[in-house]
């Protein structure tokens, strides 16, 4: 008898928004066909399947040699309430250093 494989490799578990109403949900970062995923699940919206990345070797080299400590803010924007990322504009807990600007 032959075990039935996924077509993914488990890089990671995580934490991530559901695209639809924007609760925490627990979340796989995979690696298939090149590509890096982002598999999650909400209860009430069901399973999302978000792309990270279309070339898995620049994805993998970024988490794994360009990681950089976490920087704090000098004056958050947005009190604690109720946590990153419900609080964040940029709150006091963010832990991701400003690496992209949005226009
Ligand atoms: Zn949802």
């Amino acid at each position: 008898m032959v075990a039935q494989m996924r077509p993914w490799l488990v890089y990671g578990a995580t934490q991530a928004l559901c695209s639809e109403c924007l609760h925490v949900v627990e979340a796989k970062e995979v690696l298939q066909d090149g590509k890096a995923w982002l598999l999650k699940r909400c209860r009430i919206h069901g399973p999302q399947r978000v792309l990270l990345a279309d070339d898995v070797d620049y994805w993998r080299m970024a988490r794994e040699v360009f990681q950089k400590v976490g920087e704090q803010v000098a004056r958050p924007n947005t009190p604690y309430r109720f946590g990153c990322p419900y609080d964040c504009g940029i709150c006091p807990e963010h832990e991701q250093h400003g690496c992209l600007t949005l226009l």
